[in-house]
């Protein structure tokens, strides 16, 4: 994120609160010598005066000068979406992650004739605020688009028939995050072309993840579409639909439409 800067002033490393996503890669990523600080910096005081440097490993902090904020609300927000050892299930918001379509022969997330979208921002090592997030949903939702309701963007919401996000997080900066919608194959051109102008106007990356149901193993409306449209695409994640269904709605579901 850039966060950790040298004050040329006080000759200090610092961490920018701003810039900082609460990831705790520092603090988790460097090994640590707990050696005095008064000592080390009378050390390199000494060592420039007589014109050698004291320098530790790059990855070795020699006085364990890092240490992890107790965090609280909406600052915290930044940590259960950028830190991934971390769990913070009394906030009631469900993590950072998302099952998306992994599941979908058993859960039937996206059926057929439907498209899975799955826009993500802020990756890699860009990071993304919610303000730009719901500069996205908005647009989304004024084109009468829903959101997934077991999405943690979706559960962040405070209306989602407008995609306005909690006002107390707004400003608040994480590591990534992925908002998931779903439309049938016609909308996919809008879409596609909103997520495109929406994302030259905010101050991240976006990704877009798109799928859908194969009939008999193949794709045959969406690959020609974005064909057809000129995007570029590769697939990633194919579903074999080798799952159990053990959800009752959908076993109910799927013995309906069976032939
Ligand atoms: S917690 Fe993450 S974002 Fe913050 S200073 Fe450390 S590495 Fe950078």
């Amino acid at each position: 994120m850039g966060a950790i800067y040298v004050d040329q002033t006080r000759n200090r490393a610092l961490i920018n609160d701003d810039a900082c996503v609460e990831c705790g890669t520092c603090y988790r990523g460097m090994s640590t010598e707990h050696l005095n600080p008064v000592m080390v910096r009378a050390v390199r005081k000494a060592a420039k005066f007589l014109r050698f440097r004291f320098e530790p490993e790059p990855d070795v902090c020699p006085t364990g000068a890092f240490e992890m904020n107790e965090l609280e609300m909406p600052r915290l927000i930044r940590q259960i979406f950028s830190d991934p050892v971390v769990e913070h299930k009394s906030t009631g918001i469900k993590g950072r992650g998302t099952e998306e379509v992994k599941t979908n022969d058993v859960s039937l997330r996206v059926n057929s004739g439907e498209v899975g979208y799955t826009i993500e921002f802020g990756r890699p090592g860009v990071g993304v605020r919610f303000s730009d997030i719901q500069e996205m949903t908005r647009v989304l939702a004024k084109e009468g688009i829903t959101f997934e309701k077991n999405n943690p963007i979706t559960h962040l919401m405070i209306d989602t028939r407008t995609g306005d996000l909690r006002t107390d997080i707004i400003n608040e900066k994480i590591l990534s995050a992925i908002v998931e919608i779903k439309t049938t194959i016609k909308e996919v051109e809008r879409v596609l072309e909103i997520v495109e102008q929406v994302g030259e106007r905010i101050d991240t990356v976006t990704a877009v993840g798109i799928s859908t149901r194969c009939e008999d193993g193949e794709d045959k409306v969406l690959a020609p579409l974005l064909d057809k449209l000129g995007y570029y695409y590769s697939r990633a994640k194919t579903n074999m639909g080798l799952g159990r269904i053990t959800n009752q709605i959908v076993l109910k579901h799927a013995e309906a439409v069976a032939p």
